[in-house]
């Protein structure tokens, strides 16, 4: 900021999350008094609240509220205001969507000019004097990696013959380099595009020709369209283009997924199994049915030897299950045991997240997640609620080893409990 203020707060305001509050459950306004307690907090101990992320899919109220950005002046900033102070909080809140709103630009531009300022100054005054609960609080991991992405400075690491892994953009990013192109499993996340240009540079000046989603989420699919632009065919599953065709709600993110611009969604799709012939060596593809999501690939670099396994596998951390499209324990279990079944000792094996392995940390894997399901399910099979089976941290002889990433012991608990079939009545 030009005008020296310091930042200790920043407001997200997303309106592509404001349809579904009108549909709210109690447990959901529980869990969202709770949110607005911690929002309540956040204003005291911020210099100033920045509106942005007004996203262009805008509905009521918020489209009055986005044409009223659009169009900054004084007049603007005290109706919106005004609007503001009218909306409640459950229409106006929640906070998101970071990397595809258009208005971020404006307000980035707005920042830096003195006008801008003058006007968002403003807004933060009226509205701090109002104690307005305008606005959120960055709830979501979608942030914190994206800021992530931002800063990486991705490295290429060569895994065996051909084939590299790029770490540091979200999901692994698996290469193999051949001398007309590449073959990418997974994009990593728009913000690194920059980074993830120069670590292709850096391995070979060969294009990408095609790249394959192993799932539909953001971290693996959000670099689709430029990867695109350079001439790469986007594969995937059915079910991740539907998502990239429609906004997708993850309610265990706090995020709604906008749907992505068409240049980056995948036009060879792939239900079951695909063999594919790319410069002199074999590429299979195949479905695990539904597992971390509905949507998740695999896919094997015969020649040499390597599987690219998405997000089925995460080496060394708890891994996020998708339970509201399509994921589950059980299909997250499945998927490590056919992981398992397919490789040999020789085989290396890159995960969605963390390093490169092999066969014997897969089975550990995948020993972990039936011990903790078994846990979790005699509990809720006892008919113990969420909260007891988290307290009881069913998850506890694991903790060390594997809760230190995104998902913590109790989220897992969380995911696991969610993706288990109801308690017996
Ligand atoms: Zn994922």
């Amino acid at each position: 900021m030009n005008s020296g203020t310091e930042i200790r707060s920043v407001v997200y305001g997303s309106p592509g999350v404001a349809a579904p509050t009108f549909q709210r459950t109690h447990l959901e306004r529980l869990a969202f008094a709770d949110m607005l307690a911690r929002l309540r907090k956040s204003i005291e101990a911020a210099d100033m609240w920045i509106l942005h992320e007004i996203d262009p899919r805008t509905i009521h109220p918020w489209r009055a509220i986005r044409t009223l950005l659009s169009r900054p002046s004084a007049k603007n900033c005290l109706e919106l205001v005004r609007r503001l102070r009218r909306t409640s909080m459950a229409e106006c809140c929640l906070i998101e969507n970071l990397a595809q709103s258009r208005r971020r630009n404006w307000m980035q531009r707005q920042m830096f000019t003195p006008a801008g300022t003058a006007n968002l100054l403003f807004i933060a005054i009226v509205l701090l004097a109002g104690a307005i609960p305008v606005a959120c609080y960055a709830l979501s991991p979608v942030i914190a990696i994206n800021e992530e992405a931002k800063k990486a400075n991705v490295q290429p690491q060569l895994v065996r013959g051909d084939i590299s892994v790029l770490e540091g953009s979200g999901g692994n990013i698996t290469v193999l380099n051949r001398p007309a192109g590449k073959f990418l499993v997974d994009g990593g996340i728009a913000y690194s595009k920059d980074t993830l240009v120069h670590a292709l540079q850096t391995i070979s000046s060969a294009p990408p020709l095609f790249v394959v989603n192993t799932h539909y989420h953001w971290d693996h699919t959000d670099g689709n369209a430029w990867l695109h632009d350079l001439g790469a065919t986007v594969i995937a599953h059915p079910n991740t283009l539907k998502h990239l065709s429609n906004s997708t709600r993850v309610d265990d993110w706090e995020w709604t997924f906008p749907p992505m611009p068409a240049s980056g969604r995948p036009t060879d799709l792939v239900s079951k199994a695909k063999t594919m012939r790319f410069q002199g060596t074999t590429v299979r593809i195949a479905y695990y049915g539904p597992s971390h999501t509905d949507s998740d690939l695999s896919v094997y670099f015969v020649e040499a030897d390597v599987l690219a396994t998405g997000d089925t596998w995460w080496n060394g951390y708890y891994p996020f299950i998708d339970n509201q499209n399509g994921g589950s324990i059980d299909g997250m279990i499945r998927a490590a045991k056919e992981n398992a079944k397919r490789v040999t000792e020789k085989t290396l094996v890159v995960p969605g997240h963390g390093p490169v392995g092999h066969r014997a940390e897969l089975i550990e894997y995948r020993d972990m997640l039936i011990d903790i399901r078994d846990k979790v399910s005699a509990l809720k099979n006892k008919g113990k609620s969420r909260a007891e089976v988290v307290a009881a941290k069913p998850t506890a002889a694991y903790d060390a080893k594997w809760g230190g990433f995104v998902i913590n012991p109790e989220f897992f608990t969380r995911l696991v409990f969610d993706g288990l079939p109801a308690a017996p009545k």
